[in-house]
């Protein structure tokens, strides 16, 4: 397709700017450009098609099925944005007089106990605006507590292999060693690895269970109860928390501290870039040092606390991203404690349904039963067929799907991680199950079709490398 400054046509543009009503400046000499700018010259008619045209070229959960593992690409209700657009939301300035903002303050109130009754913990934070900034933030409590009590010596936080790749991350940014620990053959954590990892360096444990292979792991409770006696704290990646929400709480399960991606399980569109969520929830022994400032109620008044002593700082100027926490609880509250439960309950059917109907003929790395999503390996494939996990992926394009996440997690060669999620209906769970096996047959039959693949989109094969690390984001003239 054209690029829009190949659409450009000299003086085509007409630019209609109100009455500035501000005075007018001049710009300190060598600030200001010398040469005009180069804005492509477009009709109306002409931009927007070319809009059009693009969005056309983008795979989006409101085009089709978007199974992308550890991501959970739901399906997003329209009446969350009819709550956020609320003008009592959107026109509201976090400066203004705090008797003037009860009701947005009462909604972030009501959102930290709900969602404190859906995790197990006792308070939670907003501002951090995304998963890996919430992480950021847990690790920054675990290490305001230890630092509080003069605890200086615990410098290491634990990390199984199979975690999430921002959690060794964030511990790495908050100045904490990263100790790593294999997972056993189930992709759980090996007691006898954990014990040996232990002592008096502990700051804390980092871990999502389900864990990212989709299993839950059953010794949770002594896992949590070795990184306590040994005086660490636990910490619960909550990014994903469609397989337990309603079900269980990662509170119960002995964690100190959690993230949440509201923009994943809670219902706000997310993987463009846009505003994102990563409250961050803990017990009330870590509440004193939550980033500030924070809605508390008051009496019967709701007001911000913006000072404590022990408050570890700010993340993000305000509150964070609030109207992506109004999407969250107006997706709570829709659905309330029932349907929270059966939407959990969904996710891990429909996973299990999907891997059921997949086993005869893709390999999956951990059979049996899974949560709320599945990984295949593709390790064998690639080697009696030449077809890897990127080409079914690539594949999967041609049938209207996007693919599924790859190479993720590591310790499954040529992995696919599929999350159907519980807002796919039957018949799409059918039709992907249909194309994946038509896939499998292809495999075997026409290799070269699959590792051809995608044959329906503009570009085919871009070299991934080039595109993430030197990246034409400028048009050249
Ligand atoms: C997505 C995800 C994150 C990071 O969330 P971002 O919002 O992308 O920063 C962290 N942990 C897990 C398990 C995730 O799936």
């Amino acid at each position: 397709m054209k690029l829009i400054f190949e659409r450009s046509v000299a003086d085509r543009a007409l630019t209609l700017l109100p009455e500035c009503d501000v005075e007018k400046t001049v710009l300190p000499e060598g600030m200001a450009r010398t040469q005009a700018l180069r804005l492509p010259e477009v009709g109306e008619c002409d931009i927007s098609r070319h809009y059009t045209e693009l969005a056309k070229c983008a795979h989006g959960v409101n085009d089709g099925f978007y199974p992308l593992g550890s991501c959970t690409m739901k399906y997003n209700p329209k009446v969350n944005e009819q709550a956020a657009a609320l003008e009592g939301f959107t026109e509201i300035h976090p400066l203004q007089p705090q008797s003037t903002l009860q009701g947005a303050l009462k909604a972030l109130v009501l959102s930290e106990e709900l969602l404190c009754e859906i995790t197990g913990m006792d308070n939670m934070s907003f501002q951090p605006a995304a998963g890996a900034h919430g992480e950021f933030a847990g690790i920054m409590l675990i290490k305001a507590y230890h630092e509080s009590r003069g605890d200086t010596k615990r410098t290491k936080i634990i990390v199984p292999d199979s975690a999430h790749g921002t959690n060794p991350a964030s511990a790495n940014m908050a100045g904490y060693t990263v100790v790593s620990i294999p997972s056993n053959e189930d992709g759980c954590v090996d007691i006898e690895k954990l014990k040996a990892a232990v002592g008096e360096d502990t700051a804390g444990l980092m871990l999502t269970n389900p864990n990212t292979v989709g299993v839950f792991d059953k010794n949770i409770l002594e896992i949590t109860k070795i990184v306590h006696e040994a005086g660490g704290l636990n910490y619960y990646d909550g990014a994903n928390l469609n397989a337990i929400m309603g079900v269980v709480r990662p509170g119960d399960m002995g964690f100190d501290v959690i993230h949440l991606n509201l923009h994943k399980t809670f219902s706000t569109p997310h993987g463009g870039g846009g505003p994102g969520s990563g409250a961050v929830g803990c017990k009330s022994l870590l509440t004193p040092f939550l980033p500030l400032p924070r809605a508390i109620k008051n009496g019967d008044k709701y007001e911000l606390l913006t000072e404590s002593e022990l408050s570890f700082g700010r993340m993000k100027e305000f509150y964070g991203n609030f109207l992506v926490v109004i999407k969250a609880l107006t997706y709570v509250l829709t659905l309330g404690a029932e349907g929270i439960r059966e939407a959990a309950q969904i996710a891990v059917l429909n996973a299990n349904y999907m891997m059921h109907e997949l086993a005869d003929c893709y390999e999956m790395a951990y059979p049996g039963y899974c949560m709320h999503e599945f990984v295949m390996t593709l390790e064998n494939t690639k080697k009696q067929y030449g077809v890897s996990a990127m080409d079914v992926a690539k594949s999967l394009i041609d049938h209207g799907i996007h693919p599924p996440t790859m190479y993720f997690p590591l310790i499954v060669h040529e992995a696919l991680m599929v999350e159907p999620t519980e807002t796919e209906s039957k018949e799409t769970l059918d039709e992907a199950v249909a194309a994946l096996r038509d896939i499998a047959e292809m495999t075997v039959n026409n290799a070269e079709a699959v590792i051809s693949a995608p044959h329906t989109t503009p570009i085919s094969r871009p070299d991934e490398v080039m595109a993430a690390r030197s990246p034409k984001l400028r048009y050249e003239f």
